[in-house]
């Protein structure tokens, strides 16, 4: 932990708790998990693993908490919403110091997730004007009237990737929609969401958002069973997303969001601006910030057969200069997977992937040198050759390998890039912009960038096609999935 030891051994001060109903509780079995530092492999401490007895308190608070909050005007909740915004940023390098211990992302790009979720936090709160109703024409002496009303009890659950930056983006726009919730972090990565709960304690009344750690068959099926929360998001695998689905069908009918994985094309035509379509590829894989552990990385690389070569050339020699180091050196681009099974996974798939027939081009295990002697440290690997045939071409391996495909027949590519069940993300590279446009009609996803990769735009509606999910995010659609709509008919 070199310079930070202190500040880290600090912050790691009762996370054995939960924040349940504005207080910090143990579950109440006494059972608890570790959670890792995938660098060190060394045991960080220990959080609560929620059953359904603490389930049950948080929802007990959640739904005490509920008539209070939605009583407020939307603006006062969005204040609150950006209160705790404002405290985030303040704390900024403690929540980023936790984040790149806990899930081996680097702690420079992680205080650049903070900062992020902040923006997203404070661009919810300021949506607060737009939950309004409708008056409806009618016959004569009927006025028909429209409101949004929220649902009560939300469940969020987030996926380990970016941990600061879903446990409080996340929470937003249930928050400034009149709901309460519980948020469940994934177990591999618990510390920052309750980092967050201590300035939560400070800024919201109690019970109005509860933390529960644990794992998904325990805590999080408890969550989505309970029959008090009618409204559940999940930011996770598609086997996750089934799972939850089913599992919530046993606690009454829900309404139910799911972000969901991909497998996401990135087809380059021959006229595009060599370099710059380089550096996308490599920003679209996101080698660097989480080691490619992310649902929208642009794993799939169809060149045009013309540019092929070069790009390859060029591409293996940017992806080499990505400054692979520990988490918590500042410098550090790309850091380690987030845990053991990630690390093992991502192993395999690359033996896989040599199985099957591919080139591997770059990379293919764990850099050089003693800095790496111990961690879940895998090199920027590029795999040439691969075809639609090959696993590795159709699975999600949600790490730091990307497939390279070379394409002529623009018919055929656009097949290949349908040709798996996610549907998340594409990028299309060309200076040709009715012919992207084009392409991006053709391409079955949900967020198409044209020329451009990885980022994410407020108040552009995100989320995926096919297996990739349900329902939109990071816009108004997102804030309007938290209230349910009630008409009133008056006859005068
Ligand atoms: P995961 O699905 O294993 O876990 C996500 C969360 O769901 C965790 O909190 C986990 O505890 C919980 N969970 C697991 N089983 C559950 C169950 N039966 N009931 C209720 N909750 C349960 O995902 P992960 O490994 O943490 O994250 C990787 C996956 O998330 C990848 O597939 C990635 O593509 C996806 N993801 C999608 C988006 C998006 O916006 N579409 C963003 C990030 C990650």
């Amino acid at each position: 932990m070199g310079d930070y030891g202190k500040k880290i051994q600090a912050l790691l001060v009762g996370k054995e708790r939960m924040l349940i109903g504005g207080d910090w509780a143990q579950a109440r079995s006494r059972r608890a998990f570790p959670t890792h530092d995938p660098a060190t492999e060394e045991k960080l401490c220990e959080a609560a693993l929620a059953g359904d007895e603490d389930v049950e308190s948080a929802v007990q608070a959640a739904a005490g908490a509920f008539a209070g909050w939605r009583k407020l005007d939307p603006f006062e909740r969005g204040q609150k919403v950006s209160a705790l915004a404002r405290a985030l940023r303040e704390h900024a390098e403690d929540f980023a110091l936790l984040d790149a211990i806990d899930s081996g992302n680097p702690v420079t790009a992680m205080k650049g997730d903070v900062l992020m979720a902040a923006a997203i936090m404070d661009y919810f709160a300021g949506l607060a004007g737009e939950l309004k109703g409708q008056i409806l024409p009618g016959k004569e002496g009927m006025l028909h009237t429209v409101f949004q009303e929220p649902f009560g009890v939300v469940a969020r659950i987030v996926p380990f990737n970016h941990p600061i930056f879903f446990a409080a983006c996340k929470i937003a726009a249930p928050l400034v929609a009149g709901n309460t919730l519980i948020l469940k972090p994934a177990e591999q990565t618990p510390l920052s969401a309750l980092e967050m709960g201590k300035y939560i304690r400070e800024i919201f009344p109690p019970g109005v958002i509860n933390i529960v750690t644990g794992d998904g068959p325990l805590t999080g099926a408890a969550l989505v069973k309970h029959p008090k929360i009618k409204r559940i998001a999940l930011t996770g695998g598609v086997d996750t997303g089934r799972a939850v689905m089913k599992l919530s069908a046993e606690g009454g009918i829900k309404q139910i969001t799911l972000e969901l994985g991909g497998k996401n094309p990135m087809i380059v035509f021959p006229d595009v601006e060599l370099d710059k379509a380089v550096e996308s590829a490599v920003v679209g894989m996101n080698f660097h910030w989480c080691q490619g552990q992310s649902c929208g990385s642009t794993s799939r690389l169809f060149l045009h057969k013309k540019i092929h070569d070069e790009f390859l050339r060029r591409l293996i020699e940017r992806a080499g200069r990505i400054k692979i180091g520990q988490p918590l050196d500042p410098e550090t681009e790309m850091g380690c997977l987030a845990s053991q099974d990630q690390y093992e996974k991502t192993l395999r798939y690359i033996d896989v992937g040599k199985k099957d027939g591919a080139k591997l081009a770059a990379g293919g295990g764990r850099p050089e040198g003693a800095t790496f002697a111990k961690g879940y440290f895998v090199k920027p690997t590029i795999f040439d050759g691969v075809d639609m045939s090959m696993r590795i071409a159709r699975e999600e391996i949600f790490g730091p390998v990307l497939s390279v495909f070379s394409w002529e027949d623009y018919d055929a590519v656009v097949e290949q890039a349908n040709q798996v069940d996610y549907g998340l993300t594409a990028s299309i590279w060309s200076r040709d912009l009715q012919l992207a446009y084009r392409t991006a009609e053709r391409i079955e996803a949900g967020y198409i960038w044209i020329n451009g990769s990885s980022r994410h735009f407020l108040g552009v509606p995100f989320g995926g096609f096919k297996q990739s999910g349900i329902g939109r995010e990071e816009s108004v659609e997102e804030l309007l999935s938290y209230v349910q709509t009630k008409a009133v008919n008056a006859a005068l």
